[in-house]
């Protein structure tokens, strides 16, 4: 990693009983995109807000390009926020609008004008610098508030669901506007959400949080192939989760007595969860030929649903869920009917075992 733009060690932070944030370490490098991923209440918006000086830490140290901040207020931080709700002035224009925070700082009027305009092409708003905001689509007003925070040039920029107002197209749109945008400027930004695609899909890497505690730090496809815990796995796109006992060094016992390979599973006698994304099942008519080495179980298909470009499927195995499995849609791809008998079949490096 290069040199850390934020670091965070053993932060707590504490309302009353309430442990909003939880012994937290967490190191953000240089021109980083990092997101904070978990779900409502995880902690996300507090850590955010102890970087940007909102509120300060009960425990633990923080500091910003190996500067510690201490009881240092936002406005003497490296660093600037942008929100959801992002109160533009309606009777300015754009322009006037992402000048307005210079203005305040008296900064000179030419210096202003300059990086007012750069930051409109930073965010492709240039064409629109004498609009009003009601006359901009919300997608713009929303590169807006961005120009806003970016025209400071912060170090860091604090971004805390900013997309969460947008309806579907337009966020996945602004998905990828904001990390060319964020390629541009080539500054840090943290990024919170508990939208799993958002994060997938901008992220270097991805910090899961649950009940305060960071649970996993790592890229979008370590974090998707290799989960570490229950929590992680289901939290981030669809998983089959199957409870099994450990019956020797590669081999666990299921539920219905079956016993399959697992790669280093744990202690003999021990309970382990196994992880298994939908999309590495592959479906099999009884008779078929099927990869030799492959994990095989025998089920019933109980449930067919339609994604358009994929179907997924439910399969009764004997377990204490159906399986499910998800098949492309591609002409050279089988479908199968509502009870149609199947093997469900396996690569068993495609397993993880996680903790609870
Ligand atoms: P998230 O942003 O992940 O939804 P928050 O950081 O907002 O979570 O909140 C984490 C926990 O801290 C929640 O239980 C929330 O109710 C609590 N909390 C946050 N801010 C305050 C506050 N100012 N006073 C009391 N409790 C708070
Ligand atoms: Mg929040």
């Amino acid at each position: 990693m290069s040199r850390p733009a934020v670091e965070l060690v053993g932060i707590t932070k504490r309302f009353g009983d309430v442990v909003a944030v939880d012994d937290l370490d967490l190191t953000v490098g240089d021109g980083e995109f990092f997101s904070l991923l978990g779900p409502s209440g995880c902690g996300k918006t507090t850590t955010l807000r102890m970087i940007a000086g909102f509120e300060y830490p009960t425990e633990g140290t923080l500091k910003i390009h190996g500067e510690e901040m201490g009881l240092r207020p936002p406005n003497e931080r490296p660093v600037n926020t942008v929100f959801q709700s992002y109160a533009l002035f309606p009777h300015m224009t754009v322009a006037d609008n992402v000048a307005f925070g210079l203005q305040m700082r008296k900064v000179p009027s030419a210096e202003i004008e300059a990086r007012v305009k750069r930051v409109l092409d930073q965010v492709q708003l240039r064409h629109r610098a004498d609009a009003k905001p009601s006359q901009l689509s919300g997608g713009q007003r929303q590169r807006v508030a961005l120009a806003r925070a970016l025209v400071n040039e912060p170090e860091v920029l604090l971004l805390d669901e900013p997309l969460g107002a947008l309806d579907l197209k337009l966020r996945q749109n602004m998905q990828v506007e904001l990390k060319e945008l964020q390629n541009r400027v080539g500054i840090t930004f943290i990024y919170v959400t508990h939208d799993q695609e958002e994060a997938l899909t901008m992220s270097d890497r991805i910090g899961v949080m649950d009940e305060g505690k960071l649970l996993q730090v790592g890229t979008p496809e370590e974090i998707y192939e290799g989960p570490r815990s229950r929590f992680v796995a289901d939290f981030i796109g669809d998983i089959n989760l199957i409870t099994a006992t450990v019956s020797g060094p590669d081999r666990v016992r299921l539920g219905n007595g079956q016993e399959i390979e697992v790669r280093s599973p744990g202690p003999v006698g021990e309970e382990v969860t196994l992880a298994l994304r939908p999309e590495r099942l592959e479906l099999y008519d009884l008779d078929e030929p099927m990869p030799e080495n492959h994990t095989k179980l025998r089920g019933k298909v109980i449930r067919r649903m339609y994604y358009g470009d994929a179907y997924f499927y439910d399969v009764e195995v004997g377990l204490d869920h159906p399986l499910e499995v998800k098949e492309e849609n591609r002409p050279d791809v089988e479908t199968y009917d509502m009870g149609e008998e199947t093997v469900v079949c396996w690569d068993p490096a495609a397993v993880n075992v996680v903790t609870d």
